[in-house]
């Protein structure tokens, strides 16, 4: 299925002819990859409904290779899109049709690493889990920790401010990026933030970080790490109902703790992690809560006896606790494998990515469990319950015809009514092309203009990331 076609004019098929020419001058036949075969693994990413071909496809080895392919791009007209791992969830990656990917996965390396300042730098096809690896030699680590943790790149993580089961103390990726250096999409090279939070002006870097790639590539990103907290407690708690695993997170926040993770996975959910990973899941649960306390040894010692009385109070009629690192591990496996595991249940599925205000949880479930039924579709929900934020992966068959698109139609409904209840059309996985129609309903015609109007002083060509977030702009609104 191709994007929705609202982007300007596709480059004419001369277009990137004379770019090609330069390209091929510039890099060697590994680097710039050209034939259908060669770029067909780069035609889609996460969000595999969605299949574009590019013109062409740039494997980038260092910065300049980047500077040079997106100068050549601005010099030529052509649309660019930036590519780590491809596991974007939005389409983000996504190729613009004729246009050209740059692959960044082989910018790899630690730049600098400054322990005695908690400070990292590396470049943007560096993996996120790959950054705690380096650093736990030292004591410390870096906070967001997506599941897809493993394979994403930190320049995808920058582009849509990724978040993950434990971002609810620490905050999301835009809370640990210290700095970006960029091309812009004209092809000038900027630094944008420092090694600390206190420097002049405004925050350029923090509005670079969740622009999904229209601002540019960044190619040196600076990361703020933490110190290994000295203790977790993680208890999984067992609920008969979805509703009041939502309205325990509830009860945990006014009670004045502020876990490290609140995670709730439906029965749907546990069915699918249990059949993959067998993590112990309570299987006839409706629902299960993982929370996670951790700091200082005194504190999370201070912190459990409330925990324990709020967990009692809120109706779980099963609580465990991780005894061991062993059997915390087990709990965590299990809400981090969720989504890849849901595949088991069903040929093809939609990740929603709706943010509610906490205290709304309870509700939100309750409706999606009716929008379910009545479009007669599975939803297993899988969330970080702590932030309010939803994924309900929605199955479908994409055999079956129009079972795609009525599982849209279910996905649009969701993200309607978390912002009529005064959310987020998305937490951490961004617009990409997917949620595109949905960005005008939840800002005012004056902010869309805003945020356009922005856009375009950084590129008004619209080069980089054609048709993706801001789709908007190219239609003059
Ligand atoms: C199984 C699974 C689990 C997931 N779990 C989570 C989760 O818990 N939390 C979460 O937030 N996300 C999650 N995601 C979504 C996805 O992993 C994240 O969005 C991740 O940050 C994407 O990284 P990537 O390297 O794959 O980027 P890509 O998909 O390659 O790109 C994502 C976006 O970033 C842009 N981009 C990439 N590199 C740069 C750069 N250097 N400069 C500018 N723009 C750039 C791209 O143009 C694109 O718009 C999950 C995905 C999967 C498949």
């Amino acid at each position: 299925m191709a994007p929705p076609a609202d982007s300007p004019a596709r480059p004419h098929p001369d277009g990137i002819r004379p770019l090609l020419e330069r390209l091929s001058q510039r890099f060697t036949a590994q680097q710039l990859l050209t034939g259908k075969g060669q770029t067909a693994p780069f035609e889609s990413d996460g969000l595999t409904a969605f299949r574009t071909h590019p013109g062409a496809v740039v494997l980038a080895e260092s910065a300049d290779d980047v500077v040079d392919v997106v100068r050549l791009c601005h010099t030529f007209g052509v649309p660019f899109v930036a590519r780590g791992s491809g596991t974007s969830l939005s389409g983000g990656s996504l190729p613009i049709e004729g246009g050209v990917v740059i692959a960044l996965n082989r910018l790899n390396r630690v730049l600098r690493y400054a322990p005695q300042h908690r400070v990292i730098v590396v470049e943007p096809g560096f993996i996120n889990l790959q950054v705690s690896k380096h650093a736990a030699p030292n004591g410390l680590y870096y906070s967001p920790d997506p599941s897809s943790g493993p394979v994403c790149t930190i320049g995808g993580n920058v582009a849509f401010n990724s978040g993950g089961a434990h971002c609810l103390k620490y905050g999301m990726t835009a809370n640990h990026v210290l700095g970006v250096k960029a091309v812009l999409p004209d092809g000038e090279v900027v630094t944008l933030g420092a090694d600390s939070l206190e420097t002049a002006g405004p925050d350029l870097a923090g509005m670079f970080v969740g622009c999904e790639g229209l601002f540019g590539v960044a190619l040196e990103i600076t990361l703020r790490l933490l110190p290994i907290p000295e203790r977790y407690h993680t208890v999984l708690a067992a609920y008969d109902s979805l509703t009041k695993a939502g309205d325990a997170v509830s009860k945990v926040v006014a009670s004045g703790l502020l876990p490290g993770a609140m995670e709730i996975m439906d029965r749907l959910a546990i069915e699918a992690s249990e059949a993959a990973v067998h993590a112990g899941y309570p299987l006839q649960a409706a629902a299960a809560l993982i929370v996670e306390l951790e700091g200082a040894e005194e504190e999370v010692a201070a912190e459990i006896p409330l925990l324990d009385e709020v967990i009692r109070q809120s109706g779980a009629y099963e609580v465990r606790v991780a005894k061991s690192p062993k059997e915390r591990m087990d709990i965590w496996i299990g809400r981090k494998c969720a989504f890849s595991a849901v595949g088991r249940l069903s040929p093809d599925y939609i990740v929603q990515d709706g943010v509610v205000p906490r205290t709304r949880l309870g509700e939100a479930l309750t409706t999606i469990e009716a929008l379910g039924r009545e479009y007669k579709l599975r939803i297993a929900n899988v969330f970080h319950a702590g932030d309010g934020n939803l994924h309900p992966l929605i199955l479908y068959d994409g055999r079956v015809e129009g079972q795609l698109e009525h599982a849209e139609r279910l996905a649009g409904e969701i993200l309607r009514m978390c912002i009529r209840l005064g959310g987020s059309i998305t937490g951490e996985h961004g617009v990409g092309v997917e949620k595109l129609a949905y960005l005008p309903e939840m800002y005012s015609e004056t902010e869309m203009a805003l945020m356009n109007r922005i856009r375009r002083a950084v590129d008004p060509a619209e080069l980089a990331n054609r048709g993706k977030m801001l789709a908007a702009a190219s239609k003059g609104a």
